[in-house]
């Protein structure tokens, strides 16, 4: 069975067959890091971690490149406003990405270059170009001359004339067409530059891609991804230059993922309307955001709220409470008793790998994959129900095998990673979050409680009792008042 993937070229889903049988290669555009990142950029880096790590789960090799965009409009403004040296600030954002990186669980890409250290093999690119007719230097500044690339508009599929139609078009007098954009950029007073053939400037953003996907995948390489708002101009540029080059194909398979909205809205820094990764790290833990990025497809938008948070805090606890409550149990267990687990049962557990990868094999399908997890879990849980004092060792293999499928599975998603005894060594208002909880609701339910018991108002106080039981939180009366745990199983 293979691998389809959804293709922006082709509009269609296209198996995957990497050039080199058995190695894909796979290039990310990266962040420019002039603050800190937001849940957008999460996205990007979790679908793209999950991307590489279920190709290498699959047994592929993979040869993935993310770059740094640290020489660009916004950092050298950036850097301005906080009078600092722009390659300073771009450090530093550098430095506090990969920080978010690591709290994510996501998996370093095999190389991760930085625009500024390419700057040779940039020029190198544009000379070809120019070589070719397709660029030409222009008042310091070179520019692409789109005209003269046939396909320009097949990524987004658009035409110059569409194009040129719907654009908000600078007028630059020195450009032959509204639409050629800039390889390479003069210098200006108080920013970065660096020599070149058309004089001192810096790159235009496009280039790097082109230049450093070239240095480490080859020209023809198998995907290229990235948020749908790069398809134009930026990916499309990038073809531009790489196709019009090497006149090869460039990336076989473009997979662009959806945007992380607020209300409805893009979330965005320009829009003002964003959380940074800390914030929603501070408050969640990182396995409830990957869940709840995951509950979406990749291709689809998803809004960021409470409530989905708070959901997907609740369904991570309970893909745990399932797998805790297998793995508390022996391995072994009565030989002479028939188990309880029936056939269909035992069926449905055996065919969740399957599911599973039929799921993730359809373009990464892993909202339809989560289902997969929490069908299993109940199912799981029903069998668990009725498990007797003391189980046949058949329920018991079963069960550990089933368990140890979601465990295995879920690393693919960065879900299901915390063994039992380190969860509960956690920072409490993580655990709490997991439960959907706050410490606060707590406290405030135990005061209720008293005051129902206070009252003589037994079934009143039983049910808050009852209602935190449920919820994993265990309530005790001492003489100086009442304390909460968590429970342990
Ligand atoms: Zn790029």
């Amino acid at each position: 069975m293979s691998i389809s993937i959804y293709n922006t070229m082709s509009r269609a889903k296209e198996p995957l067959e990497p050039l080199e049988p058995g190695h894909v290669k796979l290039y990310v555009c990266g962040i420019t890091p002039y603050d800190y990142c937001h849940v957008g950029h999460a996205r990007s880096a979790l679908v793209f971690d999950m991307v590489a790590r279920y190709l290498r789960h699959r047994g592929y090799q993979v040869s993935f490149v993310r770059n740094f965009t640290d020489v660009d409009d916004k950092i050298i403004a950036r850097s301005h406003k906080l009078g600092v040296e722009p390659a300073a600030l771009a450090q530093r954002f550098i430095a506090e990405f990969c920080t978010d990186m690591e709290a994510l669980g996501v998996q370093r890409p095999d190389v991760e270059p930085r625009a500024t250290e390419h700057i040779p093999e940039m020029i190198a690119l544009i000379r070809e170009l120019m070589d070719k007719g397709l660029a030409y230097a222009a008042g310091g500044d070179v520019f692409y001359r789109v005209a003269r690339f046939r396909d320009y508009g097949r990524l987004s599929g658009r035409t110059l004339d569409d194009m040129m139609a719907g654009a908000r078009v600078e007028v630059n007098a020195v450009k032959e067409n509204p639409m050629d954009f800039a390889l390479w950029k003069g210098a200006k007073a108080g920013e970065p530059s660096w020599d070149s053939p058309w004089g001192p400037g810096r790159p235009g953003w496009h280039i790097e891609c082109s230049a450093m996907s070239r240095k480490y995948l080859g020209n023809d390489f198998d995907i290229h991804g990235g948020g749908k708002d790069l398809v134009f101009p930026h990916h499309e540029n990038e073809i531009a230059q790489s196709c019009g080059a090497s006149g090869m194909g460039f990336a076989r398979l473009w997979m662009h993922h959806g945007f992380v909205t607020i209300r409805e809205e893009k979330m965005s820094k320009s829009l003002g309307n964003f959380l940074t990764i800390r914030d929603v790290l501070a408050k969640y833990p990182p396995e409830v955001l990957r869940l709840f990025i995951f509950s979406a497809h990749y291709r689809s938008p998803i809004d960021f709220n409470e409530t989905a948070l708070h959901d997907a805090g609740t369904g991570l606890a309970r893909l745990y409470a399932a797998v805790e409550r297998i793995e508390a149990l022996p391995q072994t267990g009565t030989d002479d008793t028939d188990g309880c687990i029936t056939e269909a049962g035992t069926a449905q557990l055996a065919g969740f790998k399957t599911r599973f990868y039929e799921a993730m094999d359809n373009d990464f399908n892993s909202a339809l994959a989560l289902g997969h997890f929490f069908e299993t879990a109940k199912a799981l849980n029903q069998v668990l129900d009725r498990l007797p004092e003391h189980p046949a060792t058949s329920d018991l293999q079963r069960l550990h095998k089933a368990a140890g499928a979601l465990r295995e599975l879920g690393g693919i998603l960065g879900l299901l990673r915390q063994p039992h005894r380190e969860r509960n060594e956690g920072r409490t208002e993580d655990k709490l979050a997991a439960l959907g909880l706050s410490e606060a609701d707590i406290l405030g339910l135990i005061a209720e409680r008293a005051a129902a018991r206070k009252a003589r108002n037994w079934a009143a106080s039983d049910a808050i009792r009852d209602k935190l039981l449920a919820r994993g939180i265990a309530l005790k009366d001492g003489p100086k008042g009442t304390s909460w745990d968590f429970v342990q199983s």
